[in-house]
């Protein structure tokens, strides 16, 4: 499924959207070059679970969790060195456990869990375009309700 917005505004309502349709053990890889609008849209899917505190980038713990309707668990793991220190940090635990998982830079940690919606992000022309690309990785019977809640941000591919 493919997406448009035109802010990061709109990425936060879209962000919101999609949030306030994850259940617990969800997982949401997030992909994209750095400036992509893949924290813009993680604050987003945390604003949709009803968590309205200030969310700095977690860069240095790798980890930050908020309580919202549910657990959420925001990952960057943009400075992780080596895949081991993910596990060794015991970071695998919040993964598909009792809250949403929503995880910035998946690869650095070579991380490709499924079920997971993996979701990528690039710049457009416009300064402040965005192209949002969502596909299932074993959520198919899900996505039906995200495409529902999504479609004003839809672009016929
Ligand atoms: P990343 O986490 O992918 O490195 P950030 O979300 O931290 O990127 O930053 C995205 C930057 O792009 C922010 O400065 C944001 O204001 C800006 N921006 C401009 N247009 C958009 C948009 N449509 N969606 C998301 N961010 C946007
Ligand atoms: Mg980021």
């Amino acid at each position: 499924m493919l997406f448009h917005t035109v802010s990061s505004e709109d990425t936060t309502a879209f962000g919101a959207a999609m949030g306030a349709l994850l259940q617990p053990g969800d997982v949401v890889l997030l992909t994209g070059d750095l400036g992509a609008g893949k924290s813009v849209l993680a604050r987003g899917l945390a604003r949709g679970l009803g968590i309205t505190q200030a969310m700095p980038s977690p860069t240095f713990t790798l980890m930050q969790p908020y309580r919202g309707r549910i657990p959420f668990y925001h990952f960057d793991l943009y400075r992780l060195d080596d895949p081991d220190q993910f596990y060794e940090a015991g970071l695998d635990e919040f993964i598909g456990g009792d809250g949403a998982a929503v995880i910035e830079w998946p690869d650095c940690a070579d991380l490709d869990p499924a079920p997971a919606l993996h979701i990528t992000l690039s710049r457009l022309e416009d300064d402040d375009a965005r192209a949002i690309e969502v596909t299932s990785a074993g959520m198919d019977d899900r996505m039906t309700g995200f495409y529902d809640a999504l479609k004003k941000w839809s672009v016929k591919a």
